[in-house]
């Protein structure tokens, strides 16, 4: 069975003011596509063509560049478009807003970490949300289309919000201004999502 791109779950111009129509146009209709085109060449005639994406992931041979890249690019992205949605931001709420202050003390601690550790990654790559067995989250980056579901990424856990700090994710409409991509991110997190994700992941 090959990867299918995923339909955007809003209309392309619904995160707007904060990204915009035409960079999620080309960011789901070009790049996300690409990965998954090539995510199924690399696939194609080996026994991972039966797995999951998520199995793909932890028993990445991790010198497997295409595999690498393109799994990584696949599944990063269909995170992406499922934890942003119209009409959200705000706080979480229940078992994932309780677990968020027991790691960093306050929400707008979190915040400070999420928005630093996509500040610092240097050059292209992904800022997360973790969970762990147990329940406990943590905050962490990783560089171009990694993520903590990959053997030794440093970062534990199942991924239950990330955030894109690619150039191609903003740089038609902030340029360099990374910083004030990252601040606008907060204003479309679908909460809602990422704790059914906490949830289903704990
Ligand atoms: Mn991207």
């Amino acid at each position: 069975m090959a990867f299918e791109l995923p339909k955007l779950p809003y209309a392309s111009d619904a995160l707007e003011p904060h990204i915009d129509a035409r960079t999620m146009e080309i960011h789901h209709g070009k790049h996300h596509n690409g990965y998954t085109t090539k995510l199924n060449a690399a696939i194609e005639g080996t026994s991972m063509e039966s797995d999951s994406i998520e199995d793909i992931l932890s028993n990445m041979d991790m010198s497997n560049g295409a595999l690498r890249n393109n799994g990584g690019g696949y599944f990063n992205h269909c995170l992406f478009w499922e934890v942003m949605g119209p009409n959200s931001g705000g706080l979480p709420s229940g078992s994932l807003a309780q677990a968020i202050d027991t790691a960093f003390g306050s929400f707008e601690a979190f915040q400070t970490a999420f928005s630093n550790a996509a500040a610092t990654q240097f050059g292209s790559g992904w800022a997360w949300l973790c969970v762990q067995k147990g329940g406990n989250v943590e905050v962490c980056s990783s560089a171009n289309q990694d993520n903590p579901l990959m053997p030794g990424i440093g970062c534990g856990g199942t991924p239950i919000l990330g955030l894109d700090v690619w150039e191609h994710a903003y740089y038609l409409n902030y340029q360099n201004r990374r910083p004030d991509y990252i601040s606008a991110f907060f204003n479309v997190i679908n909460w809602e999502k990422v704790s059914e994700l906490y949830d289903q992941n704990r």
